[in-house]
């Protein structure tokens, strides 16, 4: 994780800018050290870059991550899901294998991330497929044409909010937007609450788990003790969808992290990290802090006006770094309260 102090100042004006500090100048002075004082702990990502961005990092001998994104490559200048949602916010799969057979752990926002996965893993011998979809989210589906030819596993839940949502999705009108995701490729198997699956000796056991969405599958490698963690923990911070639920999303946070890993790697996270093996279980305690503050936040004044940082506890400053920022997650927040507000604020 690294730590960039030249870009101090450049955030320090951003968080000044949010915090609307900026129309008070005979308190300017005492708030641009206040500021100062407080981004000097942040704990700090690596700035988008230009340039390709797509890695492979072998975790061990029969897990692969695939990492693309947190450069400035876009799809289309005008506002869209797979840049604004997706890979500008930078996009993990996963791939388990051993001899010809792997498992992936979802497929990337586009065909041409997911055709780039596909052919390393044939380059690699495979040549039989099961893909296992985290859930129905766009950036988390819409690969899935490339493995029309294959097994494709997800919760029924899963499979049935893709059923209800076809038209939609297949015209890009979701609350995602544009661009569509056409044709939309359902799964060809389903389950409810718990399935272990096998690639050679490797076990691999898949959990339903309501958090970030009803039908979040994680997947967990007991012999690794590594857990696959979807979208239930992101970093940054995670990207909120279903507001009713954000305190069933934290229990079953506190839940999850009683299982028996020691390692989690998630689908949108620092490559740095991801290349380093990962995240340790605090990943999960940065997740309930930021969720928890948000619920109780949306109450008090002032709430719309307040940055990250007011959110995410310890975890996000030094020497803590569970998280680190990335600065266009200042985006997902933004987003996050706009959601939350209404639900949990005071009416
Ligand atoms: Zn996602």
């Amino acid at each position: 994780m690294s730590i960039h102090r030249a870009s101090f100042s450049a955030l320090g004006l951003l968080v000044f800018a949010i915090a609307g500090c900026g129309n008070a100048p005979d308190e300017s002075d005492t708030a641009i050290v206040e500021t100062s004082e407080a981004v000097r702990g942040t704990c700090l990502a690596d700035p988008p870059f230009e340039g390709d961005a797509r890695k492979i990092f072998q975790i061990n001998d029969h897990l692969t991550a695939f990492y693309d994104g947190r450069n400035t490559d876009r799809i289309s200048p005008e506002p869209n899901w797979v840049d604004d949602a997706a890979n500008k916010l930078g996009v993990a799969t996963y791939a388990i294998h051993q001899g010809n057979q792997a498992i992936v752990f979802d497929t990337f926002p586009t065909i041409a991330q997911a055709d780039w996965q596909r052919s390393t893993l044939e380059s690699m011998g495979i040549t039989q497929f099961t893909v296992v979809t985290s859930h129905w989210h766009n950036d988390h589906i819409a690969g899935n044409e490339v493995y029309a030819d294959s097994e494709i596993l997800m919760t029924a839940l899963g499979n049935q909010i893709l059923h209800d949502l076809e038209d939609d999705i297949e015209a890009g009108t979701t609350f995602f937007g544009p661009p569509a995701i056409n044709p939309l490729v359902f799964p060809t198997r389903t389950y409810t609450g718990s399935k272990v699956l096998q690639v050679g000796n490797i076990r691999v056991e898949l959990h339903q788990i309501n958090i970030h969405s009803p039908d979040e599958t994680v997947i967990f490698l007991p012999d690794d003790r590594i857990l696959l963690s979807g979208d239930t923990t992101e970093d940054t911070e995670t990207f909120m969808v279903e507001y009713a639920d954000l305190q069933i999303h934290a229990r079953n946070l506190k839940e999850m992290r009683r299982w028996k890993f020691k390692t989690i790697l998630p689908n949108h996270g620092d490559p740095d990290v991801i290349e380093a093996g990962g995240y340790d279980k605090k990943f999960i305690d940065a997740t309930i802090e930021y969720i928890t503050n948000m619920v109780e936040g949306a109450s008090k004044p002032n709430f719309l006006n307040e940055p990250l940082e007011t959110f995410t506890g310890k975890y996000m400053r030094q020497p803590h770094c569970t998280v680190s920022l990335f600065e266009p997650y200042r985006d997902v927040h933004e987003f996050n309260k706009q959601g939350v507000f209404p639900v949990w604020g005071n009416p």
